[in-house]
C-alpha cells in the first residue's frame, strides 16, 4: 500500500477525503499540520491530551480518547495519571511534531490538550473561560464579552489571549505561574463569570443549565477543572467546512466575522505568513492567581 511521507511520518491512504468529497484529504491533513506545527507545539507540546478520532472521516463516527493506547505511535507518549476515582491510567501527550503526525496517521482531526503540564498535572497553568453563545446572538456580543473577561482578568493583573474555537465562539486564556490547586482556579474563573452576569444579565449566564441559555451568551468556566480540556490553536475541528481554532491578536477580533472564520485553506495561509505568534509571550508572563 503506497504511503505519504510527511515529516518523517509514513501516512497511509493519502488520497483518503476526510472532510466529505470537496475538502482536504488525508495527506492535506497531515501536510496542515506539518505545516503549523511551529506555531501548534507552544501550546500542545506536553500536556496531557484528548483526541477527536474519525476513522472514516469527519462525517462518519468521531470518538474522543484520552487514554493512551500502545499502538499510537513512537512519539506519542503515554504518562501515568490519576483518575477521578483514584485509580491510575495512561494518557497522551506529544512533544514534537512526529508526534502530532503519528497521530494524524491514526486518525485524529482535532488535538484538546489540559491546562496543565503532564508533570504537573494538579497544578494548572492556563485558566480558559469559553464563550458559547445561544442560536441568535449576534456575533459582535461575542465579541463584547471576550473583551469584557479580558478587561476584568487584566484588573486582576492578569493578561490574557483570545482564539476563535472554530465553531461557534471565542476562548479567552490567561496563563497563571503553577501552584493553586484546581479548585481555587476553578473558583477564580467561577467569580470572574459571576461578575460578568451580574453586570449584563441580560447578555450573560454562568450556569450549565442548557435550558436558561435562550439568547445569552453562557460564559463555561467549568472547563477549569483536572481532565477538562479545550481544543488547542490551530487544531482542525472534525465540522463541515475544515474549520480551524486561530490563536489571534486581540486587534483581530475587531474584523472576525465568527467563531469559524478560518479554514484550513485561510489557516496555512496565515501560518505561512505570520511573523509573531498572535500569542507571543503567553509562555513567559509570570502572573499569578490573585489571592482570595
Ligand atoms: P464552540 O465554539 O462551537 O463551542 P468549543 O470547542 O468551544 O466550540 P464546547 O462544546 O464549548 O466546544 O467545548 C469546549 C471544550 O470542551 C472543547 O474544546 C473540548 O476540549 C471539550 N469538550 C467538549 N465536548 C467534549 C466531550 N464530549 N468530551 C470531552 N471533551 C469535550
Ligand atoms: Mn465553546
Ligand atoms: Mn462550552
Amino acid at each position: 500500500m503506497a504511503g505519504l511521507v510527511v515529516g518523517g511520518v509514513t501516512i497511509t491512504h493519502p488520497e483518503r477525503k476526510v472532510f466529505g468529497e470537496d475538502g482536504p484529504s488525508k495527506g492535506e491533513v497531515a501536510a496542515y499540520y506539518e505545516a503549523v506545527a511551529r506555531w501548534m507545539l507552544p501550546e500542545l507540546r506536553h500536556r496531557p491530551l484528548s483526541l477527536v478520532r474519525c476513522p472514516q472521516g469527519s462525517t462518519g463516527p468521531c470518538f474522543f480518547q484520552k487514554h493512551h493506547a500502545g499502538t499510537l505511535g513512537a512519539h506519542v507518549h503515554p504518562v501515568t495519571l490519576e483518575e477521578k476515582g483514584g485509580d491510575e491510567a495512561e494518557y497522551i501527550y506529544v512533544d514534537d511534531v512526529r508526534g502530532v503526525l503519528e497521530l494524524v496517521q491514526m486518525n485524529t482531526l482535532e488535538f484538546h490538550p489540559w491546562g496543565a503540564r503532564a508533570d504537573t498535572p494538579d497544578k494548572p497553568d492556563r485558566m480558559i473561560f469559553d464563550l458559547d453563545p445561544a442560536k441568535g446572538v449576534a456575533w459582535k456580543a461575542v465579541v463584547a464579552a471576550a473583551r469584557a473577561i479580558r478587561e476584568h482578568l487584566s484588573a486582576a493583573g492578569l493578561e490574557s489571549f483570545v482564539r476563535s474555537s472554530g465553531g461557534k465562539g471565542l476562548h479567552v486564556v490567561a496563563p497563571i505561574r503553577p501552584g493553586p490547586p484546581w479548585a481555587k482556579v476553578k473558583s477564580f474563573c467561577e467569580g470572574v463569570a459571576d461578575a460578568l452576569v451580574a453586570e449584563k444579565p441580560k447578555l450573560y449566564i454562568a450556569e450549565a443549565s442548557k435550558a436558561k441559555r435562550d439568547g445569552l451568551i453562557f460564559i463555561d468556566w467549568l472547563r477549569n477543572t483536572r481532565g477538562a480540556t479545550s481544543v488547542t490553536g490551530w487544531s482542525l475541528r472534525a465540522r463541515p467546512g475544515a474549520p480551524v481554532a486561530m490563536p489571534l491578536r486581540w486587534e483581530e477580533i475587531a474584523r472576525l466575522k465568527s467563531g469559524g472564520a478560518f479554514d484550513l485553506t485561510k489557516a496555512l495561509k496565515r501560518a505561512k505568513a505570520l511573523e509573531a505568534d498572535p500569542w507571543e509571550g503567553i509562555a513567559t508572563l509570570k502572573q499569578a492567581l490573585p489571592s482570595g
